[in-house]
Parts: C-alpha cells; sequence; structure tokens
C-alpha cells in the first residue's frame, strides 16, 4: 500500500499562464496534500486550435510564473517532444520506473470545464489506472453528474471519492473535487485584452505580462 504523498500533475495550454491556473495548483497542493506539483505545457495541445504563442514561449512564461514557488516544478518534455501531447501517453511517461514507477500516488489536477469535456480525450478510460483526478470548481461550470456527459457521469458516480486523505492509499483510479478561490479568469480573456491593447494587470503575474510586452505576443494578427 502506498504510503508516499501524493504529487499533482498539472497540463495545460498555458497560452498565457494567469492567477486562476497558479490559485488551482497552490490551493489543490493545500487542501490535497500534495508535496509538489507538475506543470505539464502542452507541446501542441491535441483537442484545440493552434495556441497564439509557440511552444516553447508558453514554457517559458510557466517557467517565470512558477520560478520562486518551491513546490512547482516544471516538466518540458511535452514541448521537447515537438508533436501533440495527449495526458495518456503522458501519464504512461510519469509512470515509467526512472519517474515516477507505478505506486507513487499521482493526482491530474483539471479545472471543471477541462473534466466536463475528458470523455472526449484520447484513451480517456485509462487515465484512473494512471492517476486519480481532482477536479477544480470554475466559475461558470458546473462538475454535477446530472451535467456532465452520460460515459462520464457514470465513471464520476462509481469513482467519485468524498475524502482526500484517501488519494495516498492507492496509486490511481479515484476522482475528488474541491472549492478554489473561484477567479473567473481565462487565457481567452487575457489574449482578448492583449489583442486590443487593453490592460492584463493583476489577471497574470506581472513577470509573465512584461514577458509578453517585451516579446510583442498576442497583440500581433
Ligand atoms: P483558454 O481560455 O485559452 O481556453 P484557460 O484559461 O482555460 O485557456 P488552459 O491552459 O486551457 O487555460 O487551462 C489549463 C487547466 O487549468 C484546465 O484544466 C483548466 O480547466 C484550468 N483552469 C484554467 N483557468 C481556470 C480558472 N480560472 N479556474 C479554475 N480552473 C482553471
Amino acid at each position: 500500500m502506498p504510503t508516499e504523498v501524493a504529487v499533482g500533475i498539472f497540463g495545460g495550454t498555458f497560452d498565457p499562464v494567469h492567477f486562476g491556473h497558479l490559485r488551482l495548483a497552490e490551493e489543490a497542493a493545500d487542501t490535497l496534500g500534495l508535496a509538489k506539483v507538475r506543470w505539464i505545457p502542452a507541446g501542441q495541445p491535441a483537442l484545440r486550435d493552434t495556441p497564439r504563442v509557440g511552444p516553447r514561449q508558453r514554457l517559458d512564461m510557466v517557467r517565470l510564473a512558477i520560478a520562486d514557488n518551491p513546490r512547482f516544478e516544471l516538466d518540458t518534455a511535452e514541448v521537447d517532444a515537438e508533436q501533440k501531447s495527449f495526458t495518456v501517453p503522458t501519464l504512461e511517461r510519469l509512470r515509467r520506473a526512472d519517474v515516477y514507477g507505478s505506486q507513487q500516488p499521482l493526482v491530474l489536477l483539471v479545472g471543471a470545464d477541462a473534466f466536463a469535456g475528458m470523455a472526449g480525450w484520447h484513451r480517456w478510460r485509462q487515465l484512473f489506472e494512471l492517476a486519480h483526478i481532482a477536479v477544480a470548481h470554475r466559475p461558470g461550470y458546473a462538475i454535477e453528474a446530472a451535467h456532465l456527459p452520460a460515459e462520464l457521469a457514470d465513471v464520476f458516480r462509481q469513482r467519485a471519492c468524498a475524502d482526500p486523505q484517501l488519494l495516498t492509499a492507492s496509486p490511481a483510479g479515484s476522482i475528488v473535487t474541491f472549492a478554489m478561490t473561484p477567479l473567473d479568469i481565462s487565457a481567452t480573456r487575457i489574449r482578448t485584452l492583449l489583442s486590443n491593447h487593453s490592460s492584463a494587470r493583476y489577471l497574470a503575474p506581472d513577470c509573465v505580462l512584461e514577458h509578453i510586452r517585451t516579446h510583442h505576443f498576442y497583440t500581433e494578427n
């Protein structure tokens, strides 16, 4: 039986990274008792349009945003791979003996909107063999089974776990939800503000916004 502390896995496009992401990871670490949160920017996200900013640039913004947080670490492998990123193969990579192996409890962190779309992910049912899933509340998105697609709702009912402490009792397989400070911030909104030459201050870290300004991201068509 695993006795280790669980590790959080946080994938995303991060186009750009913002305070919604940072609070999600920070509050997940506290609420779920995670030793670390491993941030994994997608190289080429599988299920969405090409990001506005390239993989290396998105990676650099995440690196800047998390640099001073000792609980956060950056995984560059999906960007380095220069191919489409899928969550199940990413988790399989993390399960290799030279990374976390098979017994370390891993907790995949997702927002409520991402969770609602999970049944559309490549080989999605295998996710539960590889990690627990922790779903953060996000303004505008419900997490109740009644609002999920039927096949995901069934899995949610079967695997829901009310006690985050139990995440360390097994390496994978449970779903927990957690309330975080509701922040109605999205990367889409930030991109729109910047393309209109409006301020995105207080929505993302100053160091990220400064980097965006220096490199003229999001202002050019
Ligand atoms: P976009 O607006 O471009 O779709 P986004 O703001 O949703 O981007 P992503 O990089 O797609 O950001 O999100 C990565 C993960 O963070 C997803 O699981 C998403 O649900 C979650 N997330 C993003 N913003 C928030 C937020 N404000 N509150 C809770 N979860 C969030």
